[in-house]
């Protein structure tokens, strides 16, 4: 189920450059980054497809995990305190193209509000 691109750089298929990896977490630089800092944190399970896929119940330590590893990568990369974006794209108008839920960190430039 939910077999995407993702997957492939989860089983080292596919190389991406990796920042942060658990057991349950994988971090890598986007491919085609919109900023100095672009990471894209990214559950190991498939399952997820979208932010809508998310079971509460089942999923909290999970989405724990993910957001522990996104103010690690933040601090690791140097974006902590001068601040950074948490992004989830979900469907369509959002512009989400990999069905795999992934958490967008960018940082290292002033950004504008609202988003694009
Ligand atoms: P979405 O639009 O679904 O929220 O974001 C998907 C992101 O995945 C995009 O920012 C895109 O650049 C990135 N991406 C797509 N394919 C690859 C890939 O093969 N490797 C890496 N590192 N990033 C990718």
């Amino acid at each position: 189920m939910g077999e995407t691109i993702f997957s492939k750089i989860i089983h080292k298929e596919i190389p991406a450059q990796i920042v942060f990896e658990n057991d349950e977490v994988l971090a890598f630089n986007d491919i085609n980054p919109k900023a100095p800092v672009h990471v894209l944190i990214i559950p190991k399970i498939t399952e997820i497809e979208t932010t809508r896929d998310i079971d509460p119940k089942k999923h909290a330590a999970l989405l724990g995990a993910l957001y522990e590893a996104a103010n690690k990568i933040a601090k690791d990369l140097g974006v902590s305190e001068t601040g950074f974006r948490l992004v989830l794209n979900c469907g369509p108008d959002a512009g989400q193209d990999v069905y795999h839920l992934h958490m967008h960190l960018l940082g290292g430039r002033k950004m504008n509000w609202p988003p694009g």
